[in-house]
């Protein structure tokens, strides 16, 4: 179970928030694309990601997105919110996490780990010692593996309380 804890959990990516992480000690987001920002199948950030984002930067926040889809997606996704992007990071690998921390020019204590899935987002800011928000999956369109996934993940869900404001 540790290896998939979050340091928090929260309902909803909106939640980060910039009292929130000052509160944290947090001046970066790392952050998964599918399911976390957005459904899979959805192709364009709406304007509730486009206003979040916004604010978080100008309030001083770095954000970079780290995905395990493809090129097109993530960058067709990332451009129009004028973030770096990874994309294909394999997470948990620690690979594409540690570039993205040397793009942010942040260490990894000020920076926070955001997603959806306990074995591929909350694995890799685990292996990588960071701290991590944990979302409910704003889509339900995904393959046999995501769904698969999400049916194993729904016992640990269970035992991980929400921490709301
Ligand atoms: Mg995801």
């Amino acid at each position: 179970m540790k290896f998939y804890k979050p340091t928090l959990r929260l309902s909803h990516y909106t939640k980060v928030t910039l009292p929130l992480l000052k509160e944290m000690g947090i001046k970066g987001i790392i952050t998964d694309l599918d399911d976390t920002l957005a459904p899979r199948n959805t192709f364009l950030p709406d304007e509730e990601v486009c206003r979040w984002v916004k604010e978080l930067t100008e309030g001083g926040i770095r954000i970079c997105i780290v995905s395990n889809n493809h090129k097109k997606r993530t960058k067709d996704f990332a451009d129009p919110l004028g973030v770096p992007f990874y994309y294909r990071a394999g997470k948990p690998s620690k690979k594409w996490i540690f570039k993205a921390l040397e793009t942010l020019q942040l260490t990894k204590d000020e920076v926070v780990l955001l997603g959806d899935q306990l074995f591929t987002d909350m694995a890799a800011a685990n292996r990588c010692n960071m701290k991590s928000v944990l979302v409910d999956p704003v889509g339900t369109y995904g393959g046999w593996f995501v769904q698969f996934k999400r049916k194993m993940e729904i016992p640990l869900r269970k035992k991980i309380p929400y921490y709301e404001k």
